[in-house]
């Protein structure tokens, strides 16, 4: 018997040999309905976007970042990073990427109509976007389409996205940013080979990452280094965004960095479509 509950999986070319247990069962059958329910969940209602403002120093929104929701029947609200992965090995972020930029450019073009002005909104890409030389005429198409204006229409990559090709990644972001894309380094700081890429890549803004916000405002060495960070971008022409800002201390060391905008919990949580349209009309 425990030989039959015994299976091998193959890994980095390496045989693997794991005890099966219900535990583990568990987990390979909650996988198998987690697989089902997102493939059936393609084209249905199911995602939603929630909206971060992006705050200037003024306290002023300066824009939103979108960031995807599954509401899950019978789960509910499912969070990114439990779905995203395993969309993107089964192959679906193509499509559910394209339907997050055709949501946006649809609520930038209902702000815009409702009044509230032209307010900019950023999507995550994914790795097989950033490897879809398709992505920039589908992503011009959609901004016709809904007539979103140059500057309007953002996208945030990882460095790590641009590994597996990134001649390809980097003739994209080139074809974007010159049809009016504005482009973010997400996470910034926490990949690979940065430097060498960041002179090349047409790239707006640095996203700097929760990992060097979060004691900022205790280690002066942190601090140093985000002020270092803030100066090259500067000079690269670049404006840095602060991730993950949770304190009013954080925020105010990161202002001292000479940080250009500011991101997280302390001004908002995501919010749905409609609470983000009441938190623009609210006086900032
Ligand atoms: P990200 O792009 O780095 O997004 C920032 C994450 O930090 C979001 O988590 C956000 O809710 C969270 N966050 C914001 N402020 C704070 C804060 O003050 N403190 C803390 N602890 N967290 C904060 P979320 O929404 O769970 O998204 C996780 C990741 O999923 C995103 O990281 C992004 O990489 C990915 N993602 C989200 N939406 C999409 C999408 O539409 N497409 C793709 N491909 N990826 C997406
Ligand atoms: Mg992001
Ligand atoms: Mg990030
Ligand atoms: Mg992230």
């Amino acid at each position: 018997r425990a030989e039959s509950a015994m299976y091998s999986a193959k890994d980095n070319g390496r045989d693997q040999y794991r005890f099966y247990s219900p535990e583990l069962g568990g987990a390979v059958a909650q996988r198998v309905e987690l697989e089902r329910d997102l493939r059936a969940a393609m084209g249905s209602s199911e995602f939603a976007l929630h909206y971060q403002p992006k705050m200037r120093r003024d306290g002023s929104v300066a824009g939103f970042e979108a960031l995807i929701r599954w509401n899950r029947p019978g789960v509910g609200l499912i969070l990114p990073d439990h779905f995203i992965p395993l969309a993107e090995q089964l192959g679906l972020l193509l499509q559910l990427g394209r339907w997050v930029i055709e949501q946006v450019c649809r609520q930038i073009a209902d702000w815009r109509s409702a009044g509230l002005g032209t307010i900019p909104v950023s999507v995550n890409l994914s790795t097989s976007q950033l490897t879809s030389a398709a992505l920039p005429d589908y992503v011009f198409e959609l901004m016709r389409a809904y007539g979103i204006r140059h500057g309007c229409l953002e996208m945030e990559l990882t460095e790590s996205m641009m590994m597996s090709d990134p001649d390809l990644a980097i003739a994209i972001l080139h074809r974007l940013r010159g049809g009016g894309v504005v482009l973010s380094i997400d996470d910034f700081g926490t990949g690979f080979s940065s430097m060498a890429y960041l002179r090349q890549l047409p790239v707006n803004y640095l996203k700097l990452d929760r990992s060097f916000v979060k004691n900022i405002a205790d280690d002066p060495k942190d601090a140093d280094l985000c002020a270092g960070i803030m100066a090259l971008a500067h000079k690269l022409d670049m404006h840095v965004i602060a991730e993950g800002v949770e304190t009013s201390a954080q925020h105010q060391a990161l202002a001292d960095c000479d940080c250009d905008l500011f991101q997280g919990f302390l001004f908002s949580r995501p919010m749905s479509a409609s609470t983000a349209t009441e938190f623009l009309r609210q006086p900032h």
